[in-house]
């Protein structure tokens, strides 16, 4: 019988261990690999106080089209549908929005077109002078409020800071337009999914928490013959264009190698030099609510009084929850349960936060990639072509993106 080819996969988060059953089921022999003592990554849950809940708001998309390919009735995950709103002070009115997640004014949009750019090329500044001069300016200012300096960000960092589409909500029917006629003002403009005609889509989430989820993925891969190794850092090493491995003291040379973790230590061991690795030194909040929440939903935040970029309401175990992601170490936790407090009132829930089950957890959140960056992981992306390695698609932020790509990648 024809040897297997090997397939070692550096980071067992979603989309190492994704890609691992998709591999083992092309008849790979797989081997994980991951620095922590379990799987999860970026998802794993928060656990304090005898409690759990979600680090932030990760929802899995049952669309995706690896979705359909995982055992989710075995890993516990529930459907529902995917339910949002929005909190903008930003432009020096409060609009308070539900079914869309994006900054939203009262301003009118007056674009020049230039549709031959490629918006997925442009760095942040570029992207963000199609918008109103006033505009443009409020965001400026919103992102210094973080010390922030946007000319040095690439347009990649426009997703994670969940500043990707504006939505000028004065100006419906134009923007719909706009969108229709030009590919570049549609990944620059927000609508709600109703105001283009489109229905409702759904997420998922696991039941009982991530790490529960990760702890059932972990047996999948066993029973599919993946070998995993937890707490074990590999080391890179490059034989010209071949991506060798030393894994406790041994070099191995497999046939294709994922790396789905930072890419900084590879992209250092080319030659290349360190990257920045901009990131955003952050304190979470976690509660309890007095009551299950009656639907899972996520308020996008954009203030220039609270440092908060999103709350999100979820049932967990059986218990309404609330993650309050925010964007700065020093924050002022009574000040943000009393914001927290007018949005539940503003939604209209009639949820109280439950007392003593405040708990709060310092982050470093690499949601922002600088344009040095995106250029250097770009040039290693090229270079390193042809290659045993397949890159991990980090320039993306979303996961069915990173996924897809790792999955097209095995065929
Ligand atoms: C706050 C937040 C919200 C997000 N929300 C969404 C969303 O709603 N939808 C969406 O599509 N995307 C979202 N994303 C992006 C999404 O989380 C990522 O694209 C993706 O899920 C990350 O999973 P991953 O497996 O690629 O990486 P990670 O979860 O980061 O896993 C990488 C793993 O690699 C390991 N590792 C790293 N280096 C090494 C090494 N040298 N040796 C061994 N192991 C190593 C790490 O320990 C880690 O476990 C969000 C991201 C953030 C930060």
């Amino acid at each position: 019988m024809k040897n297997k080819k090997t397939l070692v996969i550096i980071g067992g988060g979603i989309s190492g261990c994704v890609a691992a059953l998709f591999a083992a089921k092309k008849n790979y022999d797989v081997h994980l690999i991951d620095k922590e003592t379990k799987l999860g990554g970026i998802l794993k849950d928060v656990a304090q106080k005898d409690d759990i809940y979600f680090r932030a708001c990760q929802y899995i998309n049952p669309e995706a089209s690896w979705y359909k390919e995982i055992p989710f009735k075995e890993l516990d995950l529930q459907e529902f549908s995917h339910e949002k709103g929005t909190y903008t002070d930003i432009f020096d009115e409060i609009s308070l929005e539900r079914n869309i997640a994006g900054p939203s004014t009262s301003e009118k949009f007056s674009p020049e077109i230039r549709t031959s750019d490629k918006i997925h090329d442009l760095n942040f500044v570029d992207r963000i002078e199609f918008y109103p001069k006033k505009i443009q300016n409020k965001i400026r200012k919103w992102f210094m409020s973080f010390n922030i300096d946007i000319n040095k960000l690439s347009g990649k960092s426009a997703t994670p800071f969940a500043v990707g589409r504006i939505f000028f909500r004065g100006d419906i029917k134009k923007i719909k337009l706009l969108k229709e006629k030009s590919k570049t003002l549609d990944d620059l403009l927000g609508l709600k999914r109703d105001e283009m005609n489109l229905g409702n889509i759904n997420a998922s989430l696991p039941n009982n928490g991530f790490d529960e989820f990760f702890l059932k993925f972990n047996s999948i891969l066993l029973q599919n013959k993946v070998k995993i190794s937890l707490g074990t850092i590999a080391k890179p090493i490059w034989d010209h264009k071949t991506l060798k491995l030393l894994v406790k003291g041994k070099e191995i040379k497999p046939d294709k190698i994922i790396w789905t973790g930072n890419p900084t230590g590879l992209i250092k061991s080319f030659g290349y030099p360190l990257l920045e690795s901009l990131h955003i030194k952050s304190k979470d909040i976690f509660f309890e609510l007095n009551d299950k929440v009656k639907e899972n939903i996520y308020i996008q935040i954009y203030s220039s009084k609270h440092p908060i970029s999103r709350i999100f309401f979820y049932n967990l175990k059986n218990k309404g929850k609330v993650t309050i992601e925010t964007l700065a170490s020093e924050i002022n936790n009574d000040e943000i349960i009393e914001f927290t407090k007018k949005i539940i009132k503003s939604f209209n829930y009639t949820y109280k936060v439950k007392e003593n089950t405040l708990i709060s957890n310092n982050q470093k959140k690499y949601i922002l990639i600088s344009k040095k960056d995106d250029e250097l992981i770009r040039k290693f992306i090229q270079e390193t072509e042809g290659s045993n390695l397949i890159h991990g698609n980090w320039l993306e932020h979303g996961r069915d993106q990173k996924i897809d790509f790792l999955i097209r990648n095995l065929n």
